[in-house]
């Protein structure tokens, strides 16, 4: 008989039936995958590995002799946050695809500030016509704060389309044509350079509310922004203020403090602020379940552990 790997899904997530249909086609030749909800108490004691999406932490208690999770999500802090320390080990997702995926948001994103589109569509909306001084790439400096699977990915596309790129993390890191910091003087050594900002390190206890007023001060004059890692990474007053003093030029921001974003924030309507619905890289369920069919099988053919989140560092 197949082993049955529990699939247990975000509570009322519009997408479980096609992450269902997908993983249980995947790992059919040998696994079966089963709702949390549809399975019976021995398979619950059973259960080695489970699947999981935003769960509610009560069903993963509720799988005693987990080994393991994979989440189908590459940001795991709510997992992280939810389940105790000495609980299954967390293994995120971490997909080429989605490096690739999120390399063309924020080069997209990056030109969309360089080219000054946002200024553009406000002199449209005010009927003026007036050209906008021109620069390059190579005279634009864009800081990438966190040089993981994403961050990486990105800062090479963003140097192959001609820009400065910089970057920090938080272990010394060595990229080809990247000028790479870390520690607290790095970062602020980065951010006085930086024309552009782009977020991409994980949320954990050190990196919530990182980017605040100082470091907002710190960044070079008239920078812009680009958060694409989670909402509390940014702490938005801090953010206002220097939108509002002119500090800062632009914010593109795709994640927030809580999703959907509040119909009563003021960044819906601010003309510096462009507001994305968390799209800049979301998992592609084709090759996700690929992976995760493959890091399953391995596991049940050898006892394979993929590489796991370090719970003291929190990613
Ligand atoms: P990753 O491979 O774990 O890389 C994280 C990077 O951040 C590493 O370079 C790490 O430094 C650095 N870092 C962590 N804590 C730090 C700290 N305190 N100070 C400085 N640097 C720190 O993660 P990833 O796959 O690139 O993903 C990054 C994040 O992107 C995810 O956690 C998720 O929140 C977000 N994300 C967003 C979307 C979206 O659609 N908006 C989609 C996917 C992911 P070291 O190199 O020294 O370890």
């Amino acid at each position: 008989m197949k082993p049955v790997i529990p699939f247990v899904p975000e509570a009322d997530s519009v997408e479980r039936e096609t992450w269902e249909e997908e993983l249980r086609k995947n790992l059919a030749s040998f696994a079966e995958v089963k709702p949390f909800d549809q399975l019976t108490d021995d398979e619950r004691v059973a259960a080695k590995v489970a699947i999981v999406a935003n769960p509610n932490p009560a069903d993963v208690a509720a799988l005693p002799n987990l080994v393991w999770v994979q989440s189908l999500w590459a940001g795991v802090e709510r997992l992280t946050a939810e389940l105790p320390e000495d609980g299954p080990l967390i293994v995120r997702l971490q997909d080429p695809q989605m490096a690739d995926t999120m390399s063309e948001a924020v080069l997209a994103w990056t030109l969309y500030l360089h080219r000054d589109m946002p200024r553009y569509r406000l002199q449209q909306r005010e009927k003026v016509w007036r050209e906008l001084l021109l620069k390059t790439p190579q005279e634009r400096t864009v800081g990438v704060l966190g040089l993981g699977k994403l961050g990486s990915a990105s800062a090479q596309r963003l140097k192959a389309n001609g820009f400065r790129v910089i970057g920090w993390s938080r272990s010394e890191k060595h990229l080809d044509g990247v000028e790479c910091f870390h520690g607290s003087d790095g970062l602020t050594n980065l951010l006085g350079q930086t024309d552009i900002l782009v977020l991409l390190v994980p949320l954990t206890a050190e990196t919530r509310g990182m980017i605040g007023e100082k470091a907002v001060g710190d960044l070079k004059k008239g920078a812009a922004l680009i958060n694409f890692a989670r909402g509390p990474v940014l702490d938005i007053d801090a953010l206002l203020s220097g939108l509002d003093n002119g500090h800062l030029s632009h914010a593109v921001l795709d994640v927030f403090d809580k999703e959907p974003l509040d119909a009563a924030s003021p960044l819906w309507q601010h003309d510096k602020v462009t507001v994305l619905p968390h799209i800049s890289a979301p998992t592609i369920t084709g090759t996700a379940t690929n992976i995760v069919a493959r890091n399953i099988g391995d596991y049940l053919k050898n006892g394979q552990i993929p590489q796991h989140v370090d719970r003291k560092r929190g990613y």
